[in-house]
Order: C-alpha cells, then sequence, then structure tokens
C-alpha cells in the first residue's frame, strides 16, 4: 500500500544529491500533533447565521450577558489565583475590562503570541525536551524533499536569477537548513535566493540565526544598519513579524510547514437559537470556562462564508463548526503575490479537506491536556480546512490550487525512497534504524508496526495525517508532484 504510494519518478531522482551525506538529526520518539476529535459533515447552503436564529437575540447591552445554560463541555482545570502566571492575568484583565468574554480565537492568539508570555515567545518548543515534534526534526530528509519541491517549481518559473524563499513559522530553522544544504548541488538555484523568515518569536529567531550559521555584516551605505547572512550558502537572511512585510517585487516560494495550525480559530456551535460562537469567560471563582454567545459575533460574517463554500450534504450534520479568517486573509495575501510577482507556495500540515467541527487541542509534554488549562505554557493548534484555503486562493486571478495529498503521496512522488537508499548506503546500524524510523514516521500511517521500544513511545505514522496543497502562478503550468 505504502510501496504504491511511493511513486517513482526519474526526472525528480536527478534532483536528489549524489553522494549520500548523513547528518541524523535527533530523532525523537514523542509525539507529533495529532488530533483526537474532528469530524467532518455540513448544513445547506442556504442557511446564514441569521436564519438559522429561532429565538430573538437580546438587545444589545452595555455589558454583555451571557448564556450559560448550554455550557459547551465544561472540564475541570486547575487553577489557583494566587498562582496566575502573566499570561492568566493578562487574559483575566483583558475579560475584565471588555466587560465579558473573549472569542476562542482571541484566547488562542494570546496564548500563543502574546509579545511578552505567549506559549512560542521565550523558548523552544520542539522535540523531546518540548511538547511535540514536526517532520523536519523527525528526518533531515524531509527539508530535503522540500528543496526537490522548490527547485522543481524554479525551474518551472523559468530558473529566475533572483528570487526570494520565504518560509512562514520556520520554528528551529531544520526545514530550511536542510534544504539549502540538500539543493546545494544546484548552485544558480540556491545563489538565486533572499531568505525571508517570517517568525514572532525572539527565542525562535535565535536559533533560526543559529541553524542558518549566519553572521552579520554592517551595511556599506552606512545608516541602514546590518544585514544577516547565511553562511551554508551565502544568502541573505531578514526576519520579519508577518508576511506583509516582505519585499514584493521579486518571484517567490512561500513554504508554510505546521504554520496555519498555530492560526486561531473562531468555534461555532449550533444551540436552539442558532450558530453561538464559542467564548472564553471567567468564572467567580476565577477559572476560565466556556460559553456560549448570546448573539451573533463579528466573526459570523466568515461563518456564512464558510458556509456558502461547504456541500449542503455536509452541513446538516453538524453541531460545531470551525472557521479560521486569519487562513483566508493569509492565503489571498499569498496568492495575490504569487499572482503579481510569479512564483507559488507550498501548505502541508494536519487537516481536513472539509469543514471541520471541533478540532482544537492544547499539547503539553508529549501529551494532550485541558485547552484552558493554565495558558502558555501548552501548544494550542487546530486542524486545517484546506477547502477554505483552495476556496480563498481560486478567489485570486492566475492562480491555480494543487491538491491536497497526503503527505506519503507527496514525499513518495518526490522521491523520498530514493533519497532513504542512498542515505542508508552510507551509515552505521544505529544510523540506518533512525533513518528507517523516520522514514516510516514521514510516509506511514498509525502506529508503527515494527516497533519494539515502550508502548507509549510508539511512533506515530505522519502519512496520511497531514495534507500537502501547492498555490502556483498557472503561467508555470502544473507543480510536481501534482502532474501525475
Ligand atoms: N515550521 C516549523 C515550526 C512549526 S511551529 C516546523 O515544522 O518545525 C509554528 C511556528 O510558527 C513557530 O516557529 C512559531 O513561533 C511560528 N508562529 C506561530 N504563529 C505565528 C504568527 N502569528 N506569526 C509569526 N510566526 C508565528
Amino acid at each position: 500500500m505504502l510501496r504504491r504510494a511511493l511513486l517513482r519518478s526519474s526526472a525528480l531522482r536527478r534532483l536528489l544529491p549524489p553522494s549520500p551525506s548523513y547528518s541524523p538529526s535527533p530523532l525523537s520518539l514523542a509525539s507529533v500533533r495529532q488530533c483526537s476529535s474532528s469530524s467532518s459533515s455540513q448544513i445547506p447552503h442556504s442557511h446564514s447565521v441569521e436564519q438559522l436564529e429561532d429565538t430573538p437575540p437580546p438587545p444589545p447591552s452595555a455589558t454583555i450577558s451571557i448564556d450559560r445554560s448550554n455550557l459547551y463541555n465544561p472540564t475541570e482545570h486547575s487553577h489557583e489565583p494566587s498562582a496566575d502566571s502573566e499570561l492568566v492575568k493578562h487574559l483575566k484583565n483583558v475579560i475584565k475590562f471588555r466587560g465579558g468574554p473573549i472569542t476562542v480565537a482571541e484566547y488562542m492568539e494570546e496564548v500563543l503570541t502574546n509579545p511578552k508570555s505567549g506559549y512560542y515567545m521565550n523558548r523552544d518548543v520542539f522535540g523531546k525536551g518540548g511538547d511535540f515534534i514536526t517532520s523536519p526534526e523527525v528526518s533531515q530528509m524531509f527539508g530535503e524533499m522540500i528543496g526537490v519541491w522548490a527547485v522543481c517549481l524554479w525551474e518551472q518559473m523559468g530558473q529566475p536569477d533572483r528570487i526570494n524563499l520565504v518560509e512562514l513559522g520556520p520554528g528551529r530553522g531544520t526545514l530550511m537548513a536542510d534544504l539549502l544544504r540538500g539543493a546545494s548541488k544546484f548552485k544558480n538555484f540556491t545563489a538565486s535566493l533572499a531568505l525571508h523568515l517570517v517568525e514572532c518569536s525572539p527565542a525562535l529567531q535565535k536559533l533560526q540565526y543559529q541553524k542558518l550559521k549566519c553572521t552579520t555584516e554592517e551595511t556599506v551605505d552606512g545608516d541602514s544598519g546590518t544585514r544577516h547572512i547565511s553562511t551554508l550558502a551565502g544568502n541573505p537572511v531578514s526576519w520579519h513579524a508577518m508576511l506583509e512585510q516582505v519585499p514584493t517585487g521579486l518571484p517567490t516560494i512561500v513554504i508554510a510547514h505546521e504554520f496555519y495550525d498555530a492560526l486561531p480559530v473562531h468555534q461555532f456551535q449550533k444551540a436552539s437559537r442558532g450558530w453561538c460562537e464559542k467564548m472564553v469567560d471567567v468564572t467567580e471563582n476565577s477559572s476560565f470556562r466556556f460559553v456560549l454567545s448570546p448573539q451573533p459575533t463579528p466573526a459570523a460574517l466568515y461563518l456564512a462564508q464558510r458556509c456558502k463554500w461547504a456541500k449542503a450534504e455536509e452541513f446538516t450534520k453538524l453541531s460545531q463548526i470551525e472557521v479560521c479568517p486569519k487562513a483566508i486573509d493569509l492565503t489571498q495575501e499569498i496568492a495575490n503575490r504569487i499572482s503579481v510577482d510569479g512564483g507559488g507556495a507550498l501548505i502541508i500540515d494536519y487537516g481536513l479537506n472539509g469543514t471541520i467541527a471541533d478540532s482544537l487541542q492544547a499539547i503539553r509534554k508529549h501529551k494532550f491536556v485541558d485547552i484552558l488549562d493554565d495558558p502558555g505554557s501548552a501548544d494550542l493548534s487546530a486542524y486545517v480546512d484546506f477547502e477554505a484555503i483552495r476556496r480563498s486562493a481560486e478567489e485570486i486571478p492566475d492562480v491555480s490550487v494543487h491538491g491536497p495529498i497526503t503527505q506519503s503521496e507527496f514525499l513518495g512522488s518526490l522521491g523520498i525512497n530514493f533519497r532513504a537508499e542512498a542515505l542508508l548506503q552510507n551509515c552505521n546500524e544505529e544510523q540506518a534504524e533512525s533513518l528507517r524510523t523516520g522514514y516510516w514516521r514521514l510516509v506511514g500511517e498509525g502506529e508503527a508496526p515494527f516497533w519494539e521500544g515502550p508502548d507509549e513511545q510508539t511512533p506515530i505514522g505522519m502519512g496520511t495525517r497531514y495534507l500537502a496543497m501547492a498555490i502556483v502562478n498557472k503561467k508555470q503550468g502544473i507543480p510536481a508532484p501534482y502532474q501525475e
């Protein structure tokens, strides 16, 4: 089954570095971010949020009154008022001064990226010692295969002399380092790259600087300051807080691996009066809890848009839905750039090709925990709605959208099995074992059948849970590996 998915392509094979140079990534058996509760179903097209109201909403008032009769899945969470972290104090203040609860999206955004104490802002969260592990940290082959994809696209773009290579949320910088090393044989490609890393976390920016072996030099013109060069392949590197800050005017390749899942989602639940937004409030005893909005909220506009994109059968069964306005806006920004400047984007993440009911999850030290428990100490992420991404991109002229296909199909078609075979020629038994486990984790499915270690460390395959979608400028034709 897996073998069939790993399609062979000689055109792609030649892009693989010829001499195997094995530098094992630290292979952790820690959990990948996978979700236990998500589903896909739908409401009829014509149902807007307003049409689903069956009781009139209460009149607007200065303080928002909250319907606590239909609380969603209230769970126990430990909370000591005296031990409130900076972030918890901040969240409570926002709720207090707002005079009512905040949306799940606001909560998620504050928890992950609050400049002072957001989850990502001050530490390395990845790997065995962190909270979760991602594909680039599982095996060097992941970044190398993304490099193969980028070289193929650059060739289709007509091998421009200068391009922007943008990575959204580069984590430790491992994917980019493996991409540059893997593509080093294609000198014209690597020489064309200006690297742009979109990263909100100062702590992770530092790790990226180190991983890319950057040096900093004074600029010749004096007052504009310094510039950073990655000594891996001699490329200029810039950091940005958001994509908007990346200069336009050059053909652009955008890589987003496990970035979209960190974008804040709004959650809606069907109540007797219609679709209500799930909000986060503080109880009298000062703990967080979920409540439902008594009347339509501004994000209902995005809910209505998402309903229009869904198939009729899907919505009738649905009692909850997640909507990610930032994913829609970001996709349109990416697609606009590609439309005007040329190039393409690759989005890889866990998710579904359809509506998502309730996938928001919290992971701390490789275990699922309560979403409201000790915010800022656990990662929050949600399944990516690839159908919404496709629909958003398709609204932009001159771009085409391909996939999603599974990560297993994507990596297999790009030749990961050849790369694995080449690396196996040149490593010791321990490295070979780690390479085989890493390969299997990237393309396999479910729990590893061959695993002989402790049960709680059984590797989980990411091959089918993770999906890959490409958005490209139409002039460039169909990108690899979607032609087959
Ligand atoms: N792509 C990496 C890391 C994924 S974790 C990997 O696969 O290993 C998400 C990354 O996105 C982190 O680097 C985090 O700091 C960054 N991030 C999350 N939300 C962000 C935002 N709103 N703006 C910029 N960076 C963000």
